[in-house]
């Protein structure tokens, strides 16, 4: 069997001018990084902004096992399928990060043969935005610190500050540091640490920002800390958003990329699913919208978190309204959330299978309260027996829920076709979806909805520091502001091990922290991890490269 690497440096790839010229752009509307990467220019958006939006189409999944369950396949196959039915489809993805590609799980360019190329360059630098945005990150910190070192005229307290370094990179010996130590010239002596890129508050701005100007002003807004007295100190009190903004300026246009079938994608942001709402750009998806006439989406992690953060966060900043949504379900995830062991999940069970879809009915029925029509696509693995498949089928078509068996990893778009002529149909009939709370809300309402109405839940336990956390934004009249909920993806509700599709069970929220230039609030459940690490034996040792340029073990 061929690796992703080998499928993809296998295909032909279009100069970026004529993958761009599919959707109207000329050479003028581009930045080009090499033959095949470019940006595509904010005026684009600009001069189509009164023209009607394409469909838009998300793509989540059901609570997955640790090895994906395959969305951003399905994502890129589902934009394939609808290019052969001849709709102008564009993709919309997320970029990944570079540390988790040395670690365990793996790019996020699709795979088989349905993937977004060149894919060791969309996994590497790319156009070097996440460079972009740890140096923005950085320059905040740097001006933080020397803030304090030359006077501190805002009396910033050093034992109260938030906002931490970041680095591209899974690195676990950075995530407690302490900085300024060796005397007077050095700064003053104070712990910090480091995040990855992904998970730095700038990336959730990128992501959600509208304009340059718009991304200055968030970027102003973000909370560093607190001073002696407990007030708050925002970015702008030290007067550097405009030197973030302009280290920002190539970095806020979207990147244009092609399938393995020439299919556009934009890719653009990828804040961490957790700490922040795990999507790609709003302005990559605006352009989109106004490029296409179908636009395919992905949101990280299952549709509990991802799926809830887009049509809440994403959508509402974004003013987008969805027409479909996918729900990715696999053979072996279902299986695991009937209880089958993970040896076993590779074995035919009926039994299991039967116990572990209640997951993805609750995800169905999850996606109805947002007005909302899933659309479940079965990713089907060489594993799946028929009387499997044949179950979920049936399964779904007593519940009126249209589904389709999606071979895009073995097939590419051909693979896909059913799914596109469901989502088609699903889509044409759409109305206004609609968020699940109002904003307005007080934060214990508003993450009460979420854990009673989305997980499953009964109840919501606040540790003292998270109660302590909600008063102080109260207090700043900060909290008319969604909410960011970080919690684990493999479970509905905040403990990984409940499978299936639990009820009856308290969520403990024991942190909450404000992104206030992003415009959201986090409530974190569990140990939530900002900053990963490299297994025992990294993904990395199985990568090279030879004199000619030849690259192995990227996937
Ligand atoms: P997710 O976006 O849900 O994390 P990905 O689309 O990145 O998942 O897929 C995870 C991994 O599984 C990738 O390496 C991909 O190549 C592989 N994969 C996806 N679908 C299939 C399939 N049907 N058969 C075999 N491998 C698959």
């Amino acid at each position: 069997m061929k690796t992703d690497i080998q499928i993809a440096q296998e295909s032909t790839m279009l100069h970026i001018r004529d993958v761009a010229a599919q959707l109207g752009l000329t050479e003028d509307d581009l930045d080009l990084y090499g033959k095949h990467k470019a940006k595509v220019s904010l005026d684009v958006l600009k001069a189509h902004e009164g023209d009607e939006d394409a469909k838009l189409i998300l793509v989540t999944a059901i609570n997955p096992t640790p090895a994906g369950e395959g969305k951003s396949t399905v994502t890129v196959g589902l934009g394939q399928a609808l290019n052969r039915l001849g709709k102008k489809a564009v993709i919309a993805l997320r970029e990944p990060s570079l540390g988790p590609v040395f670690g365990v799980k793996g790019g996020a360019a699709g795979g088989g043969y349905a993937q977004v190329v060149p894919m060791e360059d969309i996994n590497l630098h790319f156009t070097g935005d996440m460079h972009a945005i740890t140096a923005t990150n950085n320059l905040l910190c740097a001006a933080i610190d020397n803030h304090i070192h030359q006077g501190n005229a805002l009396s910033i307290d050093v034992r109260r500050i938030l906002f931490k370094r970041v680095m591209d990179m899974n690195d676990r010996a950075l995530r407690q540091v302490n900085v300024g130590l060796g005397g007077k010239p050095n700064g003053f002596p104070r712990e910090d640490g480091f995040m990855i890129t992904v998970a730095s508050e700038i990336m959730a701005i990128l992501c959600l920002s509208t304009s340059l100007e718009d991304l200055k002003a968030r970027m102003g807004e973000i909370l560093i800390g607190y001073n002696l007295a407990g007030g708050p100190v925002f970015c702008k009190d030290l007067e550097i958003q405009g030197a973030m903004a302009l280290l920002m300026k190539d970095a806020i246009k979207p990147n244009l990329v092609q399938t393995l079938e020439n299919t556009p994608a934009l890719i653009h942001g990828g804040p961490f699913a957790n700490i922040a709402h795990g999507c790609n750009s709003i302005l990559a998806t605006r352009t989109a919208l106004k490029l296409g006439d179908y636009v395919v989406t992905e949101a990280g992690f299952g549709a509990d978190l991802g799926a809830e953060k887009f049509l809440d966060i994403k959508c509402r900043f974004g003013g987008l309204n969805p027409s479909a949504v996918v729900i990715v379900a696999t053979v072996r995830a279902l299986k695991h959330h009937g209880g089958v062991a993970k040896a076993d999940l590779g074995t035919p069970d009926v039994e299991g299978l039967k116990k572990g879809i209640v997951n993805l009915e609750k995800q169905i029925a999850n996606i109805r309260k947002f007005n909302l029509e899933p659309v479940v696509a079965i990713n089907r693995f060489v594993t799946d027996s028929p009387e499997e498949l044949a179950f979920i089928q049936a399964f779904l078509e007593e519940r009126k829920v249209g589904v389709a068996l999606t071979e895009v990893w073995a097939k590419g778009g051909e693979g896909g076709l059913e799914l596109a002529e469901k989502v088609i149909a699903t889509a044409e009939k759409a109305g206004k979806y609609q968020p699940l709370y109002a904003v307005e809300a007080p934060i214990k309402a508003k993450v009460e909805t979420i854990v009673k109405e989305i997980y499953g839940g009964s109840s919501v336990a606040y540790s003292p520091a998270a109660e302590k956390a909600i008063k102080d934004i109260e207090a700043m009249g900060l909290d008319k502001k969604p909410i960011c909920m970080a919690k684990t993806q493999y479970s509905l509700s905040d403990n990984p091990k409940l499978l299936g599709a639990p009820t009856g069970f308290e969520v403990k929220v024991n942190e909450v922290r404000l992104s206030n230039g992003a415009g959201f609030i986090v409530c974190l459940t569990g140990d939530i991890m900002t900053m990963p690490g490299l297994p025992k034996v990294p993904a990395a040792n199985r990568m090279d490269i030879d004199e000619e340029g030849n690259i192995v073990g990227l996937f």
